[in-house]
């Protein structure tokens, strides 16, 4: 961490449940961030304004003009420049106070065991099933949370995965029990998503992640919470394990129950 911090959280530790003991908290964190993309650009932004002592990034595109409208971590002056490098220099910008990695490279089976284990917890805002089911994966065999959001035009989910831990903590493969079939799962940039929508969901992300480090209840294990943009509501469904589950296995409870199932795919976009 460099420089002195002087008052810089002051109006985040007289926040009840934080505090000078919580802001201790937060400096001492290691949080990964999956995607430096519209969900990963506020999380990004809100943990480092909060503190969060070291954040990793992982994220192997560059920037293009067609991700401006919502990914606020880059600007129209970082085109063609790689979203790690950008992002780094927007969150040094916000907060000199904490320690900034670079990841360049894409996360997967062979490599998402390595990166998630220098980590406390991990906050995944990618695009497509493959590498959240591998991030799900080296968090659940590590034993580190998990923070999940995804967005698809005006909708978002958020939960928070670990299963890792006795109780009823569902695993990602209790939502998504089956792999999605890439010939009909529609990408992003068929899509398309409402920029501010993304924006909501990585901000509550970044809450939710906040939340898990502190301790702060309840947590968002064990519920999925549904966001519709356009009609400004947040629903919240009960998330219990599933039954015959292919990754965590143990039959508990029955599949998805109580609300609506997500009405967001797991190619959402980041
Ligand atoms: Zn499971």
């Amino acid at each position: 961490m460099s420089g002195d911090p002087g008052d810089y959280y002051s109006r985040q530790t007289v926040v009840p449940e934080i505090g000078a003991a919580g802001q201790a908290v937060l400096a001492r964190s290691k949080v990964l961030v999956i995607g430096a993309g519209g969900l990963g650009s506020p999380l990004l932004m809100y943990l480092a304004g909060a503190g969060v002592g070291t954040l990793g990034i992982v994220d192997f595109d560059i920037v293009e003009p067609s991700n401006l409208h919502r990914q606020i971590l880059h600007g129209i002056d970082r085109i063609d420049t790689p979203k790690t490098v950008s992002a780094i220099r927007t969150l040094s910008n916000i907060n000199p106070h904490i320690d900034l990695i670079r990841h360049d490279e894409p996360i997967g089976a062979a490599n998402a065991a390595r990166l998630v284990a220098q980590y406390d917890l991990v906050a995944d805002g990618s695009d497509n099933f493959e590498t959240r089911d591998a991030v799900h994966a080296a968090c659940r065999d590590a034993g580190k949370t998990l923070v999940s959001a995804a967005v698809q035009l005006t909708n978002g989910i958020l939960t928070t995965f670990k299963s890792h831990e006795p109780g009823d903590n569902p695993c990602f493969r209790c939502l998504y029990p089956d792999r999605p079939d890439a010939d009909v799962t529609p990408s992003c940039s068929a899509v398309g998503v409402l920029g501010p929508a993304v924006g909501a969901m990585g901000s509550l992300q970044a809450i939710e992640v906040i939340k898990e480090l502190l301790g702060i209840g309840p947590s968002l294990s064990g519920t999925l919470a549904m966001y519709d943009a356009f009609a400004c509501e947040i629903e919240k469904c009960e998330l219990p394990r599933r039954a015959g589950c292919p990754a965590c296995g143990i039959a508990v409870q029955p599949p998805v129950t109580g609300g609506n199932k997500p009405t967001v795919s797991t190619e959402a976009t980041g």
